[in-house]
């Protein structure tokens, strides 16, 4: 061991010293220790900073006072190496470790060591800072960037930053993925590559020449690395960005803005047209549209309305109801609308009178309240339509109808009371018919019994029975004679008809052998149309012809047809025609006689009737013949009719239908079967 000297003790003093005065001034702590690493200075911020007194770590090892975590750096303190050449790894370096304090608490420090030769023994001299605030702003400012770091790639909006040049110097992700480019690309890219190349023609104020700076917010169009065209807002400042000055560009894609403002566009076009067309609608529609605000105000009004008042549309709008009506007609309306307003519901086809130049019309008018999001009415519907017409023709019908409905009843009553009597008049005929018919068939056989006494007696005076009477009295019994028995025919023939007329005749069908029958009705005309020189044809006859029928009527008819054609005939024929028919006979009886005249056909079959002519009445008859011919064959359902022209002859034709004897036979069987019952 080496002897202290003086000048060392001096010399470690005059160190001692200055350390200890330094110490007193330094805000750090100053520690030293010795070759072995044990504490030999201890100063007052040491102290403060750990908490144990110079007398407490004298003679501890730094290694003590160090977090263990820490420890392999402290390690490398490693005094052994130092002890020799004073060279140490953690000699004039400084450290960041964790110091304990006496409470156990863990602190930041930084410890600077370095190494100092003391009497030939290597000595190290520590300053130790807390370094704890400096940690904690270190912490922050890590904290900040991340931060900032988290939002420039999740914001919304893609930030571009570019050199003044206009490359890309960085982007954020929002900015990749908006474009498809990876980062590295980018920064290989300039700001005109991601420009849509016809915008920045159309416009060159878009992006500053010279410095590459947006002036303001810009629309413009981006384009993605697949080509896809993306509109966006963009805006652009000059700012510093690691310390180089660099313009910092915010782009916010504003896709669904465009669309929506392009929906927007279309939706006002699309309104415009339709409130052109509705405008075009309402003008064309035949009635008063409008509608007011809830101050009596037009707010939009049709062409009608404005025509009636002879005013321009846009003229009637902002006007009220009282700048346009007569007082009291303007308070109505308005009394209706402030119902509507009041109540917020409809008022529908309401009738009111409407003052118009052209006078007094009527109206037919609803009104219905137009509510606002507020629940409120904002405007009134109106709609009118002019039902003057309409009310006029109503009250025109309503005066018709009564009159028609008087005049119905007047003649219902008329018609019933025509009706009335009518049933009497007819209850009257048939009761005179019945009294008429029944009146002849008695008067017919009261007068046939004397007058058959009379053609009887007469008979005899003329077969001489009761003397031979002179010229004279013959010349008169014959006149009886005649007389008598026209009469008689006429009263038998009456007695037909009105038998035929009341029913009382049905006939009996019988088989007949028609040639008998005309040769027997000939034989006894012969007299008559020998003395006139006629011929009397047959036609159509054939041999053993049948035909049913009544046999005394049938041959009636065939008579009265024969005689007639005879008596009215003065020369030429009488031709008597069958022809078989389908279903009937018909039978014809022609004369070349002196015809009838048209303006006579109508007599022909009635009762009494006989054509006036000198001729006609030099022929004795009564004018009932053909009346009960008819009677007779429609009796057989047959008909009868006749063609004639005047001066040149009469051609008379009836029929008989052939399956009236099985009907009548049928009728008979029916009858005969009901009696039995
Ligand atoms: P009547 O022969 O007794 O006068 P009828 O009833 O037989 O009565 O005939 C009515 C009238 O019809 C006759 O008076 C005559 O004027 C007209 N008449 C009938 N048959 C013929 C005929 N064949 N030719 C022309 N006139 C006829």
């Amino acid at each position: 061991m080496k002897s202290v000297s003086s000048v060392d003790i001096k010399e470690r003093k005059k160190v001692e010293e200055e350390l200890r005065l330094l110490s007193q001034y330094a805000q750090d702590a100053i520690i030293q220790m010795n070759s072995d690493g044990l504490i030999t200075y201890w100063n007052k911020s040491a102290e403060r900073l750990f908490g144990y007194t110079e007398k407490e770590v004298l003679s501890k090892n730094l290694h003590s006072l160090l977090a263990p975590q820490r420890y392999h750096k402290a390690h490398k303190i490693g005094f052994s190496k130092f002890k020799k050449s004073g060279q140490g790894a953690a000699i004039n370096k400084t450290l960041e470790l964790e110091g304990i304090k006496k409470d156990s608490a863990e602190f930041p420090i930084e410890l600077s060591l370095s190494a100092v030769q003391i009497k030939g023994e290597w000595n190290a001299i520590g300053i130790i800072r807390d370094i704890s605030k400096r940690k904690k702003i270190e912490q922050k400012l890590r904290d900040s960037e991340e931060k900032l770091r988290t939002l420039f790639d999740n914001i919304n909006d893609a930030i571009y930053i570019l050199d003044l040049k206009g490359n890309f110097i960085n982007v954020n992700a929002t900015a990749c993925k908006r474009l498809g480019y990876e980062k590295r690309e980018f920064l290989q890219m300039h700001i005109h590559d991601i420009n849509a190349p016809e915008l920045i023609a159309e416009n060159p104020q878009l992006i500053d020449e010279k410095l590459w700076i947006v002036k303001d917010i810009v629309e413009t169009v981006h384009v993605a690395k697949n080509g896809k065209k993306i509109p966006v807002e963009i805006y652009g400042k000059q700012s510093l960005y690691q310390n180089e000055p660099a313009i910092i560009a915010v782009s916010r894609d504003i896709t669904r803005r465009k669309i929506t403002e392009k929906q927007l566009k279309e939706s006002e076009k699309k309104y415009k047209i339709l409130s052109k067309e509705l405008e075009l609608i309402l003008d064309n529609i035949p009635a008063l549209i409008f509608y007011k605000d809830t101050k009596n105000n037009f707010i939009r009004v049709n062409q009608y309305i404005a025509d009636a008042h002879n005013m321009k549309k846009k003229e009637l709008i902002g006007r009220s109801l009282f700048e346009i009506y007569p007082k009291d007609q303007a308070q109505a309306y308005w009394d209706d609308d402030l119902e509507v307003i009041t109540s917020g519901k409809s008022k529908l086809n309401i009738e009111e009178p409407w003052e118009t130049k052209d006078g007094l019309r009527w109206l037919l008018t609803s009104k219905i309240p137009l509510i606002d999001v507020n629940g409120d009415v904002a405007r009134i519907i109106v709609t009118s339509i002019d039902i003057t017409e309409r009310k006029k023709g109503e009250s025109l019908k309503r005066i018709f109808t009564e009159k028609l409905e008087k005049e119905v009843q007047y003649r219902t009553k008329e018609l019933n009371d025509a009706l009335e009597k009518q049933k009497l008049y007819l209850d009257q005929i048939e009761k005179s018919s019945r009294f008429k018919t029944e009146f002849l068939a008695t008067m017919s056989h009261e007068l046939r019994t004397p007058l058959n006494a009379i053609i009887g007696f007469t008979d005899l005076l003329l077969e001489g029975i009761f003397g031979k009477l002179n010229e004279e009295q013959l010349e008169y019994i014959k006149d009886i004679d005649e007389s008598s028995n026209h009469l008689l025919d006429m009263i038998t023939n009456i007695l037909d008809i009105s038998r035929i007329e009341s029913s009382q005749v049905t006939i009996n069908i019988e088989k007949i052998q028609l040639n008998n029958l005309i040769d027997n009705v000939i034989s006894t005309l012969r007299p008559l149309y020998n003395e006139k020189g006629l011929i009397i044809d047959l036609k159509g006859l054939k041999k053993e012809q049948l035909i049913f029928a009544d046999r005394i009527k049938f041959k009636q008819i065939i008579y009265n047809l024969l005689s007639n054609a005879i008596k009215f005939t003065e020369k030429g024929k009488v031709t008597f025609e069958f022809r078989d028919s389908k279903d009937m006979w018909e039978f014809i009886v022609k004369d070349t006689g002196i015809g009838i005249a048209e303006k006579d056909f109508n007599i022909i079959f009635k009762e009494f009737k006989r054509v006036k002519s000198a001729y006609v009445d030099s022929i004795p008859g009564s004018g009932l013949g053909l009346a009960l011919t008819k009677r007779i064959v429609n009796l057989h359902e047959g008909d009868i009719l006749f063609t004639s022209k005047l001066g040149k002859g009469t051609a008379f034709t009836f029929t008989i239908p052939k399956n009236l004897s099985s009907k009548v036979n049928l009728e008979k069987i029916v009858k005969s079967f009901l009696s039995k019952l």
